[in-house]
This record gives structure tokens, sequence and C-alpha cells, in this order.
């Protein structure tokens, strides 16, 4: 299930109280498969921080996630670990600290009997505290480098030289690869090796957004771990017990995060990642009133930042546009911002928005099929509706 629908069935299942006799599951019916997929990201640091020890009901560190963690809880109880697993859900929900909690209990010494895997880490021994720190000798991490495109055939190579030397320190030997969709075709491949014949010791723990963006050769030879956003409540919850956030701020990021923890803790840590998306705004707000040569100006800019993000907040900002024309305000996740809401869904309309909320997931489709991104990005100005300055 994309994330948007579950953001669906939360804002308008849970909250079935339409304005003025309208019926919001038939604008849900309207709605579901144009906003399918809408994914997410944003960067980092400010003086808060997560409060480790505070209140989680279990020793896995993570708010929400219980059906996950429950699932690799009982593996881990019945001690029938599989060689490689597959995370999937919507960017910034915690793909990647599941992973992580995972590798750690695996390694774990802190349980009744040290040579076994605890159903949960204990946190305090060694092994913990050295994945927890990132300096676990037999925990690596394979991802894109910023400069590449891909995750490249070079470093599942580096991968596979690993798994086939003794691990130093634990009882297994593991590779985490975020967002393995990244992998070019080559690295996806030559990965499959690996999952075929895998080193008895060796658990590989991959991520992905969507599950179809990884060869159906992969995907049959991974157990795959489904994961949900959260809600709003649960996010507000987390940022006030465990970063401390005043109640009213916790209100307003976990509104504009949207069901994604990961967002929501950044956002609480890094001033900057509120100022970065009122910025982004701004110029979304802006392009309206630019011409054509001015736009591509823009496209050319934007191309050089991180696009997904970007794409992300537009395709959300449009979302949140179309439910405002629809007569639903109170269901949009802007909260913050919603007398230009107003503005925008009086002076668009909701066909024009839809229009946008597709033109976008396009873009989107196009960048992840290795479309120039400055190109994709002209073509998604040009859709932009003009507004006189
Ligand atoms: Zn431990």
């Amino acid at each position: 299930m994309s994330y948007i629908q579950a953001q669906y069935d939360r804002d308008i299942c849970l909250n079935n109280r339409g304005k003025e006799g309208q019926c919001k599951n038939k604008l849900r019916k309207k709605l579901f498969p144009i906003v399918r997929g809408i994914r997410s990201d944003v960067s980092l640091v400010r003086n808060r921080c997560f409060c480790y020890h505070s209140g989680m009901a279990h020793q896995w560190n993570i708010v929400g996630h219980e059906h996950a963690i429950d699932i690799l809880r009982r593996t881990l109880l019945a001690q029938q670990v599989r060689h490689a697993y597959l995370f999937v859900g919507p960017q910034r929900i915690g793909k990647t600290l599941l992973a992580h909690r995972f590798a750690q209990t695996l390694l774990c010494t802190g349980g009744p009997d040290p040579q076994l895997a605890p159903p949960e880490p204990c946190n305090s021994c060694l092994a913990c505290r050295k994945v927890l720190h990132g300096n676990h000798p037999d925990v690596h991490v394979i991802e894109r480098a910023p400069d590449k495109q891909f995750i490249l055939i070079e470093q599942v190579r580096a991968l596979q030289d690993d798994a086939s030397r003794r691990k130093l320190e634990g009882r297994r030997n593991i590779f985490i690869i975020p967002n393995a969709h990244e992998m070019n075709p080559q690295a996806a491949n030559c990965l499959l090796k690996t999952l075929e014949e895998p080193e008895p010791d060796v658990v590989l723990l991959l991520t992905t957004p969507d599950a179809g963006l990884l060869l159906p050769t992969i995907l049959s030879r991974v157990q795959q771990v489904a994961m949900q956003l959260l809600t709003s409540e649960q996010i507000k919850a987390a940022l006030e017990q465990q970063w401390q956030v005043e109640p009213e701020e916790a209100a307003t990021i976990a509104a504009l995060a949207a069901g994604r923890m990961g967002w929501a803790a950044l956002a609480a840590e890094d001033e900057d990642v509120l100022s970065e998306r009122s910025a982004q705004l701004e110029t979304l707000a802006s392009i309206p009133t630019l011409n054509k040569v001015q736009r591509f100006d823009l496209a050319q800019k934007l191309s050089a930042e991180k696009v997904d993000d970007l794409l992300e907040l537009w395709l959300l900002w449009w979302r949140d546009v179309m439910l405002t024309a629809s007569g639903c305000l109170d269901l949009t996740i802007n909260i913050d911002m919603r007398d230009l809401l107003k503005r925008h869904s009086a002076q668009f309309g909701l066909a024009t928005a839809e229009q946008m909320v597709r033109s976008i997931l396009r873009t989107r489709e196009s960048i992840e099929q290795n479309v120039n991104v400055r190109v994709a990005l002209e073509v998604l100005m040009l859709d932009v509706p003009a507004l006189k300055a």
C-alpha cells in the first residue's frame, strides 16, 4: 500500500466528516489513483536530540512500526533468521533505522545465551554500542556515493569480497543497502549471486520505498517487511516525549511530517529543515509569474539540488490545493500555510491542481527512468499554470 493511500485511510476513513454534506469517500475515490506513491526526504542538525532512554515501550528504540518489529522479534525468538530482508515503505519513515536495530540485535551479546541473538537488543553490551556508534566491523553499509547516480557493481563486488571473509567479532556478517533500488542493472544482477548462494552467516538488509523498483529475481529471494506511515498523534507524542519539543511546535511538525517519523525527527533537530521548506514553497509560489526563460533558468538551478525532496514537497503542496479546492482544508498537511493554499485554490482550481499532481508524478517517474533531471524539470516548469505578476 502506498504512503498516500495510508494517509488517506487515516485522514478520510478515520476522520470522515465532510463539510456541507460533501462525501469524503467520493473524494477519496477520486484522489486515490492520482496521488499514489508520494515519497519524501530532507537534511540534518539542531540543538535538540533524541532522548535515547526515555519512555520507549521496547528496547528497539523505534517510534511505531510495532508490526515490523514483531515480525523480526518472532524470527529471532524462533532462531530462524533468513539471509536477506527488504524493508519497504515511504522515504523517511525509519526503514534504515530499523535495519540498523535489527543488525544490532543480531550481534547483541547481552541476551540470556551470549551465543544466540536475543529477541531485542540490550543497548549496553559492547556489540550493541559498536553498532549504535557505527563502528562495528561486521556491519557494512553500501550506499550510492553522493556524486554518483547509482550504487555501482564495484561496490557490490566489494560486498561479495567482504562476505566471503570471516566475520571479525560478531556471530554474523551484516550488509545494509539503503535504497537498494539505486543499484544499476549490473550491480543488481551481481547482487543476485550473493542472494542465490549466500554465505552461511551473511545477512543482507535492503530498503526501498517501492518493491516494484527492484528486479523480480531479487524480490523472490528476500523476505519483505512492510512499514507503514505513523499517525500524527504518534509523531506528536514522540516529539514531545523523546525530543522535548513544545506541544504547539510538535503539532505543527507532526502535521507537516505526513506520517514520516524520520522527517519529523530531522525537523525537530535541525531548524534549517523548516526554513528550507519555506524557501522551497516560496519558489513554488513564484513559478506562475515567471516567463519561459526564467522558468528554464530555475529548472537549471533546481536540477543541482536534491530534486526528490523538492518534488515530494511540491506534490504534497498540490495535493493540498486539490483538497482545499474540494472544501477539505481541514485535511491538508501544510497547516501553517493555509492562507496561501486558499489563494492557490481560488486562483487555479481543482482541475489545474489535479493536472499538476499528475505532472509532478510523471516528472518523478521520468527521473527514476534516468531522464536528464534538468530536462524533466523544464517540462514540469512548462506545465505550471501562468499568472500575471
Ligand atoms: Zn547488546
